[in-house]
């Protein structure tokens, strides 16, 4: 309320994972809500073209590559068809159930929903020009930037090609090409050309560093790697793209080896998947006194609160992890702030899941930041070659691996690679929120026959004493 006794009214400019949950969350505490975006629903890139319908193809994909493996177990399939105009729409009506969804949310809870692009003229005063084409200026005592990330573009590259694509244009499904060349060995290059290789295309990626996801740590990458390799035509890494010349129907590539070496390659698609970066052009921050970063992102301090005291930044346009889970979380938690309560942005682990075949997921430190941080660290690992479940589903190829002080025992950082790997990573944000030690995990009974028993018995291979591992293979965690 203010002073009063009014309610406090808030402008959210972006409806995606940062900014719906910040509208609902501040409507559920009683404030008079507008939310501003492009699209009539709530969603942004999240759901209406990143992280939901990507996750419906891959789950397509998986399908496929699940009955090409059932060979192993005695049962054979014709090779699969597919209607890919009847598979885009199954995809595009998973988008359609859950943003119309939000829509109800919305406006269950009175929350007014603006369509159109937003800009704030002075720190006081934002300006929504609507599809139509009129001018809007909602009024407002504080306002929310959750304006999200979009791609970024290789220099060089051509834009608007019509067989140049970003993560949109993949998504949007044209067509199965016959051969496929992903350019980053990211996040979304993998995810998109692992649902592209199920489909039948032959794909390549090229990654200009020496491994793929450079962030990831390398025994998680190892079984996707592995997969990958088998699954795309080729993997090129620490080669760069050195020219295209893009047509109507193919796109010409000119691929530079580290050695120095060229070859041309001929693709029916490029997809281009080399980062995102935060949405804060044309949006008035200068009017607004909202000062951004050297990157690009908003600066932003605990409580999310930016450079002008009126205006709270959240998501991807307010730093990495450019995550949705960490969007979603931040966001609340300005809300908070705005409600005038306490508030930090102070995760120990923000999880982070990649979403191929295998699944790869972390939180908390790595081993390399730990080995970079010169923290004494001890590390233990649980092949899933040791679990029950893991024979059962034929998918012996994963791990977990688990981090802990080496003077207390505190969890510190868990990373899985496996199927559900993303679901799994949730019990070790818990753990190390919850500052558990790996003794509080080898202690807690985990339900027999799951994959979540390989966080009890990885804990249990920290202690020294695992059920499943031999003695002379039993790692007892190292310094
Ligand atoms: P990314 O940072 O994950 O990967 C980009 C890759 O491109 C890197 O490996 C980089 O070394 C490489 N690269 C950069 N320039 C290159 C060039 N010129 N030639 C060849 N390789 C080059 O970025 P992304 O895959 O575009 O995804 C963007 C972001 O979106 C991610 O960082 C993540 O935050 C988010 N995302 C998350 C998920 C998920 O949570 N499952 C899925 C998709 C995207």
């Amino acid at each position: 309320m203010t002073a009063s006794g009014e309610a406090r009214r808030l402008a959210v400019v972006g409806a995606g994972p940062a900014g719906y949950p910040a509208a609902f969350y501040a409507a559920d505490l009683g404030m008079d809500v507008t939310l501003v975006d492009t699209r009539a629903d709530p969603g942004g890139v999240c759901l209406y073209c990143g992280c939901i319908p990507s996750k419906a193809l891959l789950h397509a994909a998986g399908l496929i590559a699940e009955t090409r493996a059932a060979g192993a177990m005695g049962l054979s399939f014709a090779a699969p068809t597919v209607d890919l105009d009847a598979l885009r729409g199954w995809k595009d009506g998973v988008v359609r159930k859950l943003t119309g969804g939000l829509g109800q949310l919305r406006k269950g809870r009175k929350v007014r929903m603006l369509q159109g692009r937003a800009r704030f003229a002075s720190p006081s005063r934002l300006v929504v020009r609507t599809a139509e084409g009129k001018e809007e200026t909602p009024a407002f005592d504080v306002a929310l930037l959750a304006t999200g990330s979009r791609p970024v573009q290789v220099p060089g590259f051509p834009v608007d090609a019509p067989r140049v694509m970003d993560s949109t244009g993949a998504l949007a499904l044209p067509d199965v090409p016959e051969r496929m060349l992903v350019v980053g060995g990211g996040y979304i290059g993998l995810e998109l050309g692992t649902v592209y290789a199920a489909l039948g295309a032959r794909v390549s990626v090229v990654e200009m560093l020496p491994g793929l996801l450079p962030g990831a740590d390398r025994d998680l990458v190892a079984p996707v790697a592995r997969r990958a390799e088998a699954a795309f035509e080729s993997i090129l890494l620490e080669t760069r793209v050195a020219g295209v010349r893009a047509g109507e129907s193919d796109v010409e590539v000119k691929l530079a080896g580290k050695d120095g070496g060229e070859r041309t390659e001929v693709y029916e698609r490029v997809l281009v998947a080399v980062g995102r970066r935060p949405n804060t052009a044309d949006l008035g921050l200068e009017a607004a006194g909202v000062a951004v970063d050297r990157r690009g992102f908003v600066q932003v301090d605990g409580a999310r609160r930016t450079t002008e005291p009126r205006i709270f930044a959240a998501g991807d346009v307010a730093g990495e992890p450019m995550l949705a889970h960490k969007a979603t979380h931040e966001a609340r938690l300005a809300v908070e702030a705005i409600a005038g309560r306490r508030a930090a942005f102070e995760p120990r682990a923000i999880p982070a899941v990649v979403f191929t075949d295998p699944e790869i997921a972390w939180c908390g430190l790595t081993e390399a930041e730990a080995k970079g941080s010169g923290r004494s660290v001890r590390v233990a690992r649980f092949p899933w070659s040791a679990s029950g479940r893991a024979l059962t589903l034929d998918r012996t190829e994963g791990l977990t691996k688990l981090l802990a002080d080496a003077d207390s025992g505190r969890v510190l950082g868990v990373g899985i690679s496996g199927p559900h790997a993303g679901d799994l990573i949730a019990e070790g944000a818990l753990a190390i929120e919850m500052g558990a030690t790996v003794e509080d995990l080898a202690l807690t009974i985990h339900p027999h026959p799951t994959l979540s028993e390989t966080l009890m018995e990885a804990a249990e291979a920290y202690l020294g004493h695992c059920t499943h591992l031999a003695p002379a293979t039993r790692p007892t965690g190292r310094k």
